[in-house]
């Protein structure tokens, strides 16, 4: 049997006719920047993340820039983030000219560690950038209340996280912002790339959508240095007939992951732990296992798709070795690195399939 990673083929069939007749009407229309299918999209994203403004962008990694940049960040300024993330959330603080500032993870949810960060506060910092890893949420709560305490604006990059929730509260609403990508890969995939800011500071909201088109406003005045960041309204169209399925397609994930890991228990594997105050959407079923690498080369040799996320943290990659981080700066961190790896886990699967990468799995361990 063949597992892979995932399988988008198998979701397309399910809407493929939908997906045609949704772009069809954009070609037809000829409208090709902007217009009505982005601006539903975003009056769409908004409602569901109980934020009273989205802003459609080209990426999630232009979410996170066009939020760094409409909120002033620049050369000087400090964030703290996480060094256990995709590069784009640390690559956007260096790209604006302020300074990461990599604080350690909590091994149990691979979520940056709220204790850790008002200890990495100085008087430059401005931003905490927390993300929700793999599908599960950061522990919001305590770290608003530092963020309030030291007067920081929160950027939850919830590229990972659409639509989960902690203590009831969706991704993306909790912190001064939130960001969201549309990368094929995550739950609510386009067919491009695409992106997504939502807030309710409509003073920010203004900044994001000025940025988005080169800081224009009236066109061809520029009040500030801003981008091309705008969403495509092909993407728009695919993502609205995606939209309505997203939960359904969680629930799924949800389904397989607690398959999982009821079948790993008492085994060597050590399955995702998720907190009591978070439903996560399971982007990713991060498991830890002793013999990782080995294991990757058996599952790869029995056709079972499976990825390491993320193998170096962000403090220890070649182009931030000019901020002088090094091995020890964030043990649980870098022992997630040599531990974690991703198993399929899209709505797709079938029962014989989960139970051919469980049945390998423990025939690899036993
Ligand atoms: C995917 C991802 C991004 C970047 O999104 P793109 O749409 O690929 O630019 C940023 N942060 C995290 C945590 C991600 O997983």
């Amino acid at each position: 049997m063949q597992v892979p990673l995932l399988d988008l083929k198998a979701q397309y069939r399910t809407i493929r006719q939908e997906v045609l007749a949704q772009i069809n009407e954009v070609l037809d229309s000829q409208v090709c920047i902007g217009g009505p299918k982005v601006e539903q999209l975003e009056k769409e994203i908004a409602q569901l993340c109980g934020c009273r403004y989205a802003v459609g962008v080209s990426s999630g990694t232009d979410a996170i820039l066009n939020s760094l940049m409409s909120l002033g960040i620049g050369p000087g300024d400090e964030v703290i983030t996480t060094p256990f993330t995709f590069f784009a959330t640390a690559g956007c603080i260096a790209r604006v000219g302020a300074k990461p500032v990599f604080v350690d993870i909590d091994p149990d949810t691979f979520n940056i560690n709220p204790a850790l960060i008002e200890p990495a506060i100085t008087r430059h910092t401005k931003v905490v950038m927390p993300v929700h890893l793999f599908g599960q949420m950061a522990d919001m709560d305590p770290i608003m209340q530092i963020a309030g305490r030291a007067s920081l604006a929160v950027i939850e990059d919830a590229a990972q996280a659409i639509s989960a929730t902690y203590k009831g509260r969706r991704a993306g609403s909790i912190g001064t912002c939130g960001c969201f990508s549309f990368f094929p890969s995550k739950n609510l995939g386009g067919i491009g790339d695409g992106g997504m800011v939502v807030t309710n500071d409509e003073a920010l909201y203004q900044r994001l959508m000025i940025l988005r088109n080169h800081g224009s406003q009236p066109k061809y005045y520029h009040k500030y240095i801003g981008g091309n960041f705008r969403l495509d309204p092909i993407q728009a169209a695919a993502l609205l007939v995606k939209l309505p399925y997203l939960e359904k397609w969680s629930k799924a994930r949800r389904k397989n992951a607690a398959y999982y890991t009821k079948r790993f228990e008492g085994t060597p594997v050590r399955t995702p732990v998720i907190s009591e105050d978070c439903v996560s959407i399971f982007n990713q079923y991060v498991i830890r296992v002793p013999r990782r690498d080995e294991l990757v080369a058996y599952l790869k040799e029995k056709q079972i798709g499976c990825e390491i996320y993320y193998p170096v943290p962000l403090h220890l990659q070649e182009c931030f070795a000019y901020l002088g981080g090094k091995e020890g700066d964030c043990p649980e961190a870098e022992k997630a690195a040599k531990e974690v790896l991703a198993l399929p886990i899209y709505p797709e699967l079938t029962d014989e399939m989960k139970e051919y990468v469980v049945q390998t799995i423990l025939a690899f361990y036993s």
